[in-house]
């Protein structure tokens, strides 16, 4: 048994798969579920996912030796303030947040000096949200990330926390905050702000002819629904926290479209195909790295939406 008592703050889901596969491996004695919602405790219950829920964070954490906090990023200032005072003299803190840097200087404030904290982020998910939209093979074969803290890349937290990731299906790579945020930045919140944009401007345009968005949506435009679906809160804490990563890559971007726009104009035909060209070579190194499993090896016919990128 790897831990004792694990408290998850946030049963949704993400925080609701790593229940169902902390489950599934016997990875603790005792799974405990902290969520401000009533709501939320009351399905995590009736689903069986955790052997307590409370919607006291303070008392969630209070015999936990493993406390991941599994919430919108906005929130973990709040968090952090809460549970400070409850948190157990050697505990290991871990999160899941899709962004890094800012998350560690909002959280690190409030924890005491007797407990270890090791960020992480699973690079898995999808669209959905909630206790009852998790399951329990969403991080396997997919990469979790640790940007651990200042010298304690090889500290015995981090090998801890690693090894938990394995236990739950991951491969895991460790970087620095700033080089997540940055990696994210471009493959992840980009690729959704695009999405929101798209979906957003089409609908703008087509209001009046909305049917016939659904109709053709057969297309690219399906995919970029399905991306643009993603819960609200959690974007809006994304956009917002990793600022400076994202208006960075929008600016490169930006450049880079302008000099598509250019080309299309100009009727400039040899540099679009070279360009289309390389792009097309990247989808092939993506599928060569195994970052998009087809859903039918991921086995699981309620989720045949999942493909890596398709959550944050
Ligand atoms: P989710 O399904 O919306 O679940 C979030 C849970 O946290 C909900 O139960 C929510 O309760 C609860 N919550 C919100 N604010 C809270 C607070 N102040 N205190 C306690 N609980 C609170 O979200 P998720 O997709 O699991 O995302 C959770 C975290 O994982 C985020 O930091 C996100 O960046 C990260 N992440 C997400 C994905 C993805 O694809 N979704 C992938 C990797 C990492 P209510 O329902 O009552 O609001």
């Amino acid at each position: 048994m790897m831990f004792h008592t694990i408290t998850i703050i946030g049963f949704g889901l993400i925080g609701s798969s790593l229940a169902r596969k902390i489950k599934a491996e016997g990875l603790c004695e005792k799974l405990i579920c902290g969520d401000v919602s009533q709501e939320v405790c009351d399905t995590v219950s009736r689903l069986n996912l955790a052997d307590e829920s409370m919607t006291d964070l303070k008392a969630s954490v209070q015999h936990a030796d493993l406390v991941i906090i599994a919430v919108p990023v906005g929130a973990y200032g709040k968090i952090g303030n809460i549970i400070s005072s409850g948190l157990k003299a050697g505990a290991i803190i871990t999160d899941v947040g899709s962004v890094k840097g800012p998350v560690i200087q909002a959280l690190c404030p409030f924890l005491p000096d007797d407990v270890s904290f090791v960020p992480a982020h699973p690079i898995a998910g999808t669209e959905k949200s909630g206790p009852e939209a998790g399951f329990s093979n969403l991080f396997e074969g997919h990469w979790t990330i640790l940007t651990p803290l200042e010298g304690e890349k090889k500290s015995e937290a981090v090998q801890k926390i690693s090894r938990f990731w394995e236990a739950c299906g991951s491969m895991v790579e460790i970087m620095s905050p700033k080089h997540h945020d940055r990696v994210l930045g471009i493959t992840s919140h980009l690729p959704h702000l695009i999405a929101y944009t798209i979906v957003g401007t089409a609908t703008d345009l087509e209001e009046d002819t909305q049917s016939e968005i659904i109709k053709y949506s057969a297309g690219g435009f399906r995919d970029f629904t399905r991306i643009a679906a993603g819960d609200p809160t959690m974007w809006r804490d994304i956009f917002l926290s990793n600022k400076e990563a994202i208006l960075d890559v929008l600016q490169r971007f930006n450049e880079d479209l302008t000099e598509l726009q250019k080309a299309i104009r100009k009727g400039e035909s040899e540099q679009l195909f070279h360009y289309f060209e390389k792009t097309s070579a990247i989808r092939k190194g993506v599928i060569k790295a195994k970052q998009e499993i087809p859903p039918v090896i991921i086995g699981d016919s309620r989720h045949p939406e999942l493909v890596s990128g398709s959550g944050e």
